[in-house]
């Protein structure tokens, strides 16, 4: 026999206990407005999650890094009392292209001047093109229909001359957004990159988005968060239904049915386009969330006794053209032990490893490890990994991504409150848009966009 479902009542409902919604909760606390957060697993942090390793330490198999200009996530973090330290970068770098294992130092790798030419000439146009796309309306661009009218892959193919260039670009992409170039529109690359401010901010390591790491795990800030949110949150509660009309709205989640008079839905839009609404909600919103596609993502860590590949002189960073792991990096936690790989696979190659057995991926993808690393990486202690698609309450990663024609005919919907729901998450953000950073923007945003209206 299950229990009765409990009621409540809140000034506002919050659903959702990533670091956005957790946000939102915890500015509208400090504006003296009560709130309840229900989230549909048995923890909080949604994309971001630690996976403890023993002896005191944790992986990431979410997210992980902060970079420079991620003010918003550096002073939640500072409150939180979690602290950052540098991701490791120290020794050569690899690129395995075109059958070749090339170390080499800084940025650029021993290549073809004519390839790097021409990539270092298509991150010019793009950030070019980037800076006239205004972040709060992408759809306003002077240029926002031609721009979304491609795809970025027809872009590459129409401005990256060398075979070796669109490569390179490509394998950005999917670094990035976790998708193919044929997934998304030109504006949407180019709004993301805005958003970060140059595409060199995006793929950078020490100075971009990869800088530093969280000192605990950045799930820690999540849960810290939590602690002072108390009985504010409710676990296991996934949300079904939200009825909502001038004086107030009704959320309906399993166990439990809490009356609010606004509510902030704090999901990524495809999830948040799988609850019901009552009234349904207005056609354009709903079609937005048709489009915003989540990338597809398997984050894969090999742990060893050590970071064995520091001694032969390598940082552990590493792109492949080869795959199926395309980006590597030394993920060691801070004091040096265990030795720890991590590799992404991501857009097709997810989407085709992911389709595997575990027992399978795991092979190919220490082999991938192998090949690049040296022979002692094919037999790691352990090996961590997490299927984002597969996950119920995320349904892939980084963050939803737009195709084309999506900013042009539906994005305008994207954060335009409906009456008493406001919309919160990272893909709502204007900066740092996917990212943790972005998280905690829309959701200082949504509780703003609460306090402003009343809870009356
Ligand atoms: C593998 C990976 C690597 C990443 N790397 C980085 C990185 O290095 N740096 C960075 O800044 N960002 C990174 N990101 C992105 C970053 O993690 C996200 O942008 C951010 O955590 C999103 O927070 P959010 O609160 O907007 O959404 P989420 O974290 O998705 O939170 C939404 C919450 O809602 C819950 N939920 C869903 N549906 C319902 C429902 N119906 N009812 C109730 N609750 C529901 C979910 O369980 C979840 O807890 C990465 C993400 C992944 C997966």
């Amino acid at each position: 026999m299950g229990s009765e479902p409990q009621t409540r009542e809140a000034g506002v409902v919050i659903v959702g206990a990533g670091l956005a919604g957790l946000t939102a909760a915890q500015r509208l606390a400090e504006s003296g407005i009560s709130a309840v957060v229900l989230e549909a697993r048995d923890r909080v942090g949604g994309r971001i999650l630690n996976e403890d390793i023993g002896d005191g330490k944790v992986l990431e198999v979410g997210g992980q890094w902060i970079g420079p200009t991620q003010h918003r996530l550096a002073r939640l973090a500072a409150e939180m009392g979690v602290q950052t330290y540098p991701t490791h970068a120290e020794g050569e770098q690899v690129i395995e292209f075109r059958e070749r294992l090339i170390r080499f130092r800084g940025l650029i790798p021993r290549i073809s001047a004519a390839v790097l030419a021409d990539v270092a000439q298509a991150q010019a146009r793009i950030n070019r093109m980037a800076r006239q796309v205004p972040l709060h309306a992408p759809w306003a661009a002077p240029k926002a229909r031609k721009w979304d009218s491609l795809s970025f892959r027809t872009w590459i193919d129409r401005n990256v001359a060398t075979a070796g260039g669109r490569t390179l670009i490509e394998l950005a992409i999917e670094a990035v957004w976790a998708v193919e170039p044929e997934d998304v529109s030109l504006l949407h690359v180019l709004f993301y990159t805005h958003s970060a401010g140059r595409f060199e901010d995006l793929i950078g390591t020490a100075g971009g988005a990869q800088q530093d790491r969280f000192v605990g795990g950045s799930q820690l800030i999540a849960l810290r968060l939590a602690e002072r949110l108390g009985d504010r949150i409710v676990l296991d509660a996934p949300v079904r239904r939200i009825e909502h009309d001038g004086d107030g709205v009704v959320v309906w989640a399993d166990g439990i049915t809490v009356r609010g008079k606004r509510a902030i839905i704090a999901l990524p839009p495809t999830l948040a386009g799988r609850i019901a609404y009552d009234p349904p909600l207005p056609g354009l919103r709903d079609q937005l969330t048709q489009r915003m596609a989540q990338g597809s993502v398997v984050k894969a860590m090999a742990i060893y006794d050590r970071p064995f590949w520091r001694e032969d002189g390598l940082s552990g960073q590493a792109t492949s053209d080869r795959g199926p792991v395309r980006v590597m990096f030394d993920n060691t936690p801070p004091d040096g032990t265990p030795g720890v790989l991590l590799g992404f696979l991501e857009g097709r190659f997810a989407r085709e490893l992911g389709a595997l057995g575990a027992a399978e991926r795991e092979r190919r993808v220490v082999a991938c490890f192998a090949r690049v690393f040296g022979p002692r990486a094919a037999t790691p202690e352990r090996y961590v990994e997490r299927v984002w698609a597969d996950e119920e309450w995320t349904r892939g990663c980084y963050g939803c991504g737009m195709p084309t024609g999506g900013w042009t005919g539906f994005g305008p919907a994207l954060r335009a409150p409906i009456g008493r729901l406001h919309w919160a998450g990272a893909e709502t953000a204007t900066v740092w848009s996917g990212y943790m950073d972005g998280a905690v923007q829309s959701g200082e945003r949504a509780a703003g966009e609460v306090v402003a209206g009343g809870v009356g």
